[in-house]
C-alpha cells in the first residue's frame, strides 16, 4: 500500500499533485510519500511483536538525512555498510546502540569510529576481518561485540546480483567453516561475540528460504552452546521483496508470523534488517517527456531521467512500472522509455505499452524509493535530481537538485 494515487486523473503524492511539485522543483525529482514510509515501517515492525527484537532499517536502501530521522524517531535501529552511513546515521539521531555494521571489507578507520561511537555490533564476514577489528580494539582498550555472518548455502531464488547467501557468493563465512571462527573469536580479548548474523539476498518474495536459512542457523547455535559460547542476537538481515510489477511477496505479517513460530523457545533477540520493503514502493521517479520518435523497428519515448538517476533497469533489467501523471485517453503503443546518456544500456523500461505521450508530459517510475537516488551518479556530467518528502500537503525538500558547480567543485583547476 502507497499513498500515490491517482485524483480527478492527475497523479498525487498524498494531498499534492506531480505536477505542482515539479512546478516548484522541476525535473528529475525524487518524490517520497512520509506516510508510505511510516506505514510500512509500523506493519514490519509490528509483524514482530511479541519476540524480543530489533529492527535495523538498511541505510543503503534510501539514506536520505530526512528519512533516516523519520525511521529513527519512529525508534528505527540502522543496519550500515561503510562509515559514511555510519556518519549518516549518527547526524540523524539514531542511538549508536541500535546500529549494526554489516559489509565484507570494513577498512580500519571505520572499524574505529564504530567502535568510537559503541554501536551495537559488528557482524563480521571473513577471519582476517574478525582479527582486524581485534587489533584495533584492542588499541582502543575496548572491546567489540561482534556477530559473524554465515552463508547457509541457501538459494533465495532473486536475480543472481542480489543472491548473497550461496555457497559461491563473497558474503560471510561458510557454515562448517565458522565454527573455527567462533572459536577464535572467544579467545580474542578485543572480541565480544554476542551474535549470528546472516543475509541470504534480496527482493526475495517467498518465506521458504528464510526459514530455510533460519533452521540452519538455529543448528549451528546449539553448536555454539556447546562451545561455550553464549550469544545473545539473532540477526536474520533483510531481503523482503516487493511488488514492482506482479510479484507477490508475503506480506510482513505474515513474514513475521512465519519466523517467531521457528524462534519459539530460544532465548535471543532478533534483530531484522529491511530495506526495500520499507523504502521502495514509498517513492516515485518523476521525469518529463523530452522527444518521442519513430523507427521502422522501435518506438523510443526520450526522457529526461536516466540510468545515472535510476540504475536499476540498466543494472539488473528490473521492472518499474511507469505511468503518466495525468492519465488521458489515447491509443496504447509498445516503446521504450530511455535516457540521455550516451549508453545502449541507458533505459528506463523496454516494450513497454504506455498510451501516446506528447512532449513536456510527466511520466512517474514507481518503486523508485529503494536503491533508486542511492546508486545515483554523476555519469555525464548530469547533476543529480532533488528528493522531495510529501507528507500530507506539507513538502520538505530533502536534497536541493544539483548544479553544474557541483560537478566540478572537488576537482582541481588545472589551468
Ligand atoms: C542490502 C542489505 C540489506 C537490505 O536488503 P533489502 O533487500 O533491501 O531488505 C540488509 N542487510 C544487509 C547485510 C544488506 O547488505
Amino acid at each position: 500500500m502507497h499513498y500515490f494515487e491517482y485524483r480527478n486523473g492527475k497523479l498525487f503524492a498524498e494531498d499534492v499533485s506531480v505536477e505542482d511539485l515539479v512546478k516548484e522543483h522541476d525535473t528529475p525529482l525524487y518524490i517520497y510519500s512520509a506516510k508510505t514510509f511510516k506505514r510500512h515501517f509500523e506493519a514490519f515492525d509490528s509483524a514482530f511483536e511479541g519476540i524480543d527484537h530489533l529492527t535495523c532499517y538498511s541505510v543503503k536502501a534510501n539514506s536520505n538525512l530526512c528519512i533516516l530521522k523519520m525511521l529513527s524517531e519512529m525508534g528505527s535501529g540502522m543496519d550500515i555498510v561503510s562509515g559514511g552511513e555510519l556518519f549518516r546515521a549518527l547526524k540523524a539521531g539514531v542511538d549508536p546502540q541500535k546500529i549494526v555494521y554489516s559489509g565484507v571489507g570494513k577498512r580500519e578507520h571505520e572499524i574505529r569510529e564504530a567502535l568510537i561511537s559503541d554501536i551495537l555490533m559488528f557482524n563480521v564476514e571473513s577471519r582476517q576481518e574478525l582479527e582486524k577489528i581485534n587489533q584495533v580494539a584492542v588499541e582502543m582498550n575496548t572491546k567489540a561485540r561482534i556477530s559473524l555472518r554465515i552463508n547457509p548455502d541457501v538459494d533465495p531464488k532473486t536475480h543472481p546480483y542480489i543472491s548473497t547467501g550461496l555457497k559461491k557468493n563473497k558474503f560471510g563465512l561458510d557454515i562448517e567453516q565458522a565454527l573455527e571462527s567462533y572459536k577464535l573469536a572467544r579467545d580474542l580479548s578485543g572480541i565480544d561475540p554476542v551474535g549470528i548474523d546472516c543475509h541470504i539476498g534480496s527482493q526475495l518474495t517467498s518465506i521458504e528460504p528464510f526459514i530455510e536459512a533460519l533452521n540452519r542457523i538455529k543448528k549451528f547455535h546449539l553448536q555454539l552452546k556447546d562451545l561455550g559460547i553464549e550469544i545473545k542476537y539473532l540477526d536474520l538481515g533483510g531481503g523482503l521483496g516487493i511488488t514492482y510489477d506482479e510479484e507477490t511477496p508475503p506480506h510482513p505479517v505474515e513474514f513475521g508470523k512465519a519466523i517467531k513460530e521457528n524462534l519459539k523457545d530460544l532465548n535471543l533477540t532478533l534483530i531484522l534488517e529491511p530495506g526495500r520493503v520499507i523504502a521502495g514502493n514509498a517513492g516515485i521517479l518523476v521525469t518529463k517527456v523530452l522527444y518521442t520518435k519513430e523507427s521502422p523497428s522501435k518506438n523510443f519515448i526520450i526522457v529526461d531521467a536516466a540510468m545515472n538517476d535510476l540504475l536499476r533497469p540498466s543494472l539488473y533489467g528490473s521492472f518499474h512500472r511507469i505511468e503518466c501523471a495525468e492519465q488521458k485517453d489515447g491509443p496504447a503503443k509498445m516503446a521504450d522509455v530511455v535516457g540521455p546518456i550516451c549508453e545502449t544500456g541507458d533505459f528506463l523500461a523496454q516494450d513497454r505499452e504506455i498510451r501516446e505521450v506528447d512532449q513536456d508530459e510527466l511520466l512517474a517510475v514507481f518503486s523508485a524509493g529503494a536503491y533508486g537516488f542511492t546508486m545515483s551518479s554523476q555519469y555525464n556530467s548530469r547533476p543529480r535530481g532533488a528528493e522531495v518528502i510529501v507528507d500530507g500537503d506539507k513538502v520538505t525538500l530533502a536534497r536541493r537538485r544539483e548544479v553544474y558547480f557541483d560537478l566540478v567543485d572537488l576537482e582541481e583547476q588545472c589551468f
